[in-house]
């Protein structure tokens, strides 16, 4: 893309420091330089687009409206979408074998299967696209000042550097060093909630050089306090995600305990995930945390505001932290729009708007979470609920 009128634009507007050039903050990267703002980004990970392995979360998401609203704002909805599996239904999976579809939504409505690391790296791309952004990879946030917008960061020789930027936007992550300031001030709510289950994930490999199972679905296996869920890739692979108690991951220890169990719960996935290879997926790592994060108000003072998880991690079942970290952003770039770029009252406006509507999707990612532990008995009724084409 060729955005060399956006730098002329740049040389009268504030500098902005995206911190985290996660999936939000590399999407937020190119909502502020297309509105002609030097944009600097500093993200604690090296460059994934030249790193051989990728750590963190999730292999691949559900993107839905919300999330596709914010990729088309910046041109990038095509792009991404193409590489996207539309998953037209949920296939439930019952213990005897039996699958049934439940649609998403009416004909031919889907949400899509999106590889997370991709996804990332063309958002990457994109920002660093525009003249008046710079990326800077193995920066990690150790805290800044609400005074003079002065950041301090771990560079990659292991050196403290500061640097001052007029405005920072703190999307990174759930465990946000941004948002420590907030927590120094008085008046800011704040809450997190560790839920009782964990998650791995285990990959079932093609079958004949073919999707082991109909690629267009989210497969759900639902099992009362537990679940698996798979998701495909373009890679003819699924990602499958088994949520369950800690307390029920600790009593697998062995590859027979944990064949028994396979056995017991999810028969018809054991010949298309290969014993060898479901043994060593499932104690490769141990069972990931899922943590709840909400908090108020999202601004401090005309200096910083937090956006995707940094301001409110969800957990995943609703399938919506991402689509609602990406449409953080369009919202404040409307409401930029609306007060015709004056941070001190598009800030507040942001705060009263978004908080409600974020906390919102957090309760539903939740109540959807305990539905699943209270109903024991209920089929698959709740289930329906999961992953909504919202
Ligand atoms: P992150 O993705 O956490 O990115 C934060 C970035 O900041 C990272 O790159 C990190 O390295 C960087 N960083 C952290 N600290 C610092 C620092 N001090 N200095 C500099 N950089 C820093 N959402 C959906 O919409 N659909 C789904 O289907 C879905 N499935 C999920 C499944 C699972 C199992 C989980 C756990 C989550 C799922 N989510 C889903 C939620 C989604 O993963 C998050 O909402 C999304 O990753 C949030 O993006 P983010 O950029 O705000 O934060």
């Amino acid at each position: 893309m060729d955005h060399s009128s956006e730098k002329n634009k740049s040389a009268t507007k504030k500098k902005v420091a995206v911190v985290g050039g996660g999936l939000v903050g590399s999407l937020n990267a190119c909502f502020f330089a297309k509105r002609g703002f030097e944009v600097v980004v500093f993200e604690s990970r090296e460059d994934i687009r030249c790193a051989k392995t990728v750590k963190g979360r999730s292999i691949n998401l559900a993107l839905s409206h919300r999330g596709r609203q914010a990729l088309k704002h910046v041109g990038m909805e095509d792009k991404i979408v193409s590489k996207g599996i539309p998953m037209h239904a949920r296939m439930i999976h019952k213990v005897n074998g039996k699958r049934s579809p439940i649609p998403y939504g009416k004909k031919g409505q889907y949400i899509l299967s999106v590889g997370r690391a991709n996804l990332n790296k063309e958002l990457l791309t994109a920002a660093e696209a525009y003249p008046s952004t710079q990326l800077n990879f193995n920066h990690r946030l150790l805290d800044w000042s609400p005074e003079t917008g002065t950041m301090t960061f771990l560079g990659p020789d292991g050196a403290e550097t500061e640097i001052q930027a007029d405005f920072i936007v703190g999307c990174d992550g759930a465990f946000s060093a941004t948002r420590k300031q907030f927590l120094r001030r008085s008046r800011f709510n704040y809450s997190q909630t560790y839920i009782p289950h964990g998650y791995v994930e285990l990959t079932m490999p093609p079958r004949n050089g073919d999707f082991a199972m109909e690629p267009n679905f989210l497969h759900i296996w639902p099992r009362n306090t537990f679940m698996m869920i798979a998701l495909p890739n373009l890679d003819k692979t699924f990602t499958c995600t088994l949520f369950m108690p800690f307390e029920e991951f600790e009593k697998i220890t062995t590859g027979d305990e944990l064949m028994n169990f396979f056995q017991k719960y999810f028969p018809d996935s054991i010949p298309l995930l290969g014993v060898d290879a479901l043994k060593r997926d499932f104690f490769r790592l141990p069972a990931q945390a899922m943590v709840s994060v909400k908090c108020s108000p999202y601004h401090l003072n005309d200096k910083c505001v937090l956006m995707g998880d940094a301001a409110h991690a969800v957990v995943p079942f609703y399938g919506q932290g991402m689509n609602a970290g990406f449409e953080d952003c369009l919202v404040w770039d409307e409401i930029l729009n609306q007060f015709n770029e004056d941070f001190s009252a598009a800030l507040p406006e942001y705060t009263r708007v978004r908080v409600p509507d974020d906390h919102a999707i957090a309760d539903l990612a939740m109540y959807n979470y305990v539905e699943m532990r209270a109903h024991v008995n209920s089929k698959y009724f709740l289930f329906r609920k999961y992953l909504d084409n919202a």
